[in-house]
This record gives structure tokens, sequence and C-alpha cells, in this order.
């Protein structure tokens, strides 16, 4: 593994197998009644939002807690940048605290790149404009192997707007790297041109979608829409929302919110036993932590060493008498 991680292309699959592995154990520490472990304590985290989220800024927070590491939330709203603050400037002057992670989410592609250049911590990519969102990738992948066992040979649609979404980026490139069989659906419109060369098949319509395992349902990006993509939503839930008629029994539904329920989903899908969504969040924590793990204290890169790093990670903090 390398210092920061900016997008799916930093992981071998090797890498990925151990993230999950990682993630396993750690799923048996959030089963216990005191959550935490002492992995990362007296380390510094700051996340660093500056586009808005409810599940992955609340995950990483939750992760690097239960790791014991002191955490540090910087909003944009509320913030200095609101002020006008670069975010050069801003990255220098949270590492004044010197963070050994910094976890940014930026509305900008590339940003997580920079940041990486500026800062000696260890950079996580949550997001950045429609590039890439490697933890979600991961959770993704976590998730369904839980539920399938081995992925090679799942055939996963991902469908909606694949254009504008940094999910369906970093996603075809983590599932094709696990051996699935990865197929992207939407409207022209909203298929990148050459979205191939990262792995994948392009449809235009869902006929073909009763071939599919997994579908994987994408919310229409519309905050990164300069223009209009599709002549309406309804005509645009007419012929790609999956509902209860074209999820078929068999099929595995996921997405990773926010739903927009009548448009990418119907209600009752969404609500169908068959939708991992929940379970998709829950394993956010967990992903996450291990990936904190790795860049901080696992057999990462050649940076200052934890102190706990031969230690099983799991381990529960002795209680004082
Ligand atoms: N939460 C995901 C993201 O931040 C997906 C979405 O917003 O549609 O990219």
């Amino acid at each position: 593994m390398r210092k920061d991680l900016i997008q799916v292309d930093d992981l071998a699959r090797q890498d990925i197998e151990r993230i999950l592995e990682r993630a396993e154990s750690f799923a048996e520490v959030s089963g216990r009644e005191i959550k935490k472990v002492p992995t990362l304590r007296g380390r510094t985290i700051v996340n660093l939002f500056y586009e808005s989220s409810t599940r992955t800024s609340s995950s990483f927070e939750l992760a690097a807690k239960r790791l014991s590491a002191d955490v540090v939330n910087v909003k944009s709203t509320g913030s200095a940048v609101d002020k006008g603050e670069s975010l050069k400037d801003t990255v220098q002057t949270l590492s004044a605290y010197d963070p050994a992670a910094i976890v940014i989410r930026s509305p900008h592609a590339g940003a997580a790149g920079l940041v990486a250049r500026w800062s000696a911590a260890a950079v996580i990519n949550a997001g950045d404009g429609k590039h890439e969102h490697p933890t979600q990738a991961l959770l993704d992948v976590y998730t369904l192997r839980r539920r399938l066992g081995a992925l090679e040979g799942v055939r996963i649609w991902i469908v909606g707007d694949v254009l504008h979404s940094r999910v369906a980026r970093s996603g075809i490139q983590a599932f094709a790297r696990m051996g699935c069989e990865v197929t992207v659906c939407g409207p022209p419109t909203l298929i990148p041109r050459g979205v191939e060369a990262l792995g994948c098949n392009v449809s235009w319509s869902l006929d073909g979608i009763g071939e599919a395992d997994v579908i994987y349902a994408l919310r229409m990006q519309n905050e990164r829409m300069t223009g209009s993509f599709v002549p309406s939503l309804r005509e645009y839930a007419a012929r790609y929302q999956i509902d209860g008629r074209r999820l078929r029994p068999n099929q595995l539904l996921m997405h990773p919110g926010p739903v927009n329920r009548g448009v990418e989903l119907a209600g009752e899908v969404v609500d169908s036993p068959q939708a991992l969504i929940v379970q998709q969040v829950e394993s956010g924590v967990v992903v996450r932590m291990a990936v904190l793990y790795e860049l901080l204290a696992g057999g990462g890169p050649a940076r200052e060493a934890s102190r706990f790093t031969q230690e099983d990670p799991t381990r529960v903090e002795p209680q004082p008498a």
C-alpha cells in the first residue's frame, strides 16, 4: 500500500483482500458491548468535508473513534473555508496539529490527490467530485462478499448516472478487480465515453438486466450537472427505474445512498429483503476502520511505525484496576 488512498488503482487485489479480512475482524469488535480498540491511541485524524455527507462522514468519525484516535471534524460551512480560505491554506493550518491522517471530501476532482502532495499525513479520499470514492467501493465489495462469498464471475449491473458518479468509477474497478463481470447501464448521455476501459460492458437499456446477480442503482447527481441530460425525471424513471417488476426475486439490490425514492428506485424495492442498502451503511464503519488501520498501523508505508503494529488490532484495552 502507498501512503494515501486516493483511488482504487492504488490497491492491488491482495491489498483489497487484506483490508476485507481486517474489516471482518473489526466486525467482531463491533459486536462487543465495548466497541473500542487501542490501535490508534494518541494519534490525530482530521475529517475535512467540503461537501454534504451523512454516511461517509459519520462512519469515518466512528471508525476513528473506535480505533481510539483523537478526531477533529471540519466542515466547510462554519469554518474559515466560508471566509474564502483556500484548500492549501486550510490543509497547512490543520497540519499544525500533526495529524496522522486527513480524510477529505471535496466537490473538485483531484482535490484529494493535491492534499496528499501537500501533507505528510496519510490522505484518504472520501469522494472528490466525479472522480473517485474508493472506500465506498471497498465497503460495497465487503458487503457483497459477506452475502455471496467469492465474487468471481458475479454479474453486476450498475444503473443510472454513471457519468457524474464517483461511486461508479471506483466501483467498476474494484468489482472487476475481484473477478466480477460489470455492466454499466443508463441513457447514452449519462454513460462516459470510453468507460469500457475501466473494465466493464455498456448497455443503454435495461433489456438484459435479467442476467444480473446484483443491481447497483445510482442517484442522479444533479449537483454535478450543468445542463439537462435526460428529457425529464419522469421519463428517466419510466425507462431506468428499478421497481418491483424489474427486480427479479433472485437478484440483490445495492445503492450507495442517499436514495431518491421514485426516481432511480421505487419505494417497494428499497424496503425489500433483497436490498443490501442498510448492510452497506453498516459495513462502512468496519471497512473504514480497516483502511485507517492499513494506512496508519498495518504493513503500510515506511512511515513512523505504530507501536501497535505487531499486535492484534482487535485486542481489548486493559481496564484500569
Ligand atoms: N454518497 C455517494 C457519494 O457521495 C453517492 C451519492 O451521493 O449519490 O458519492
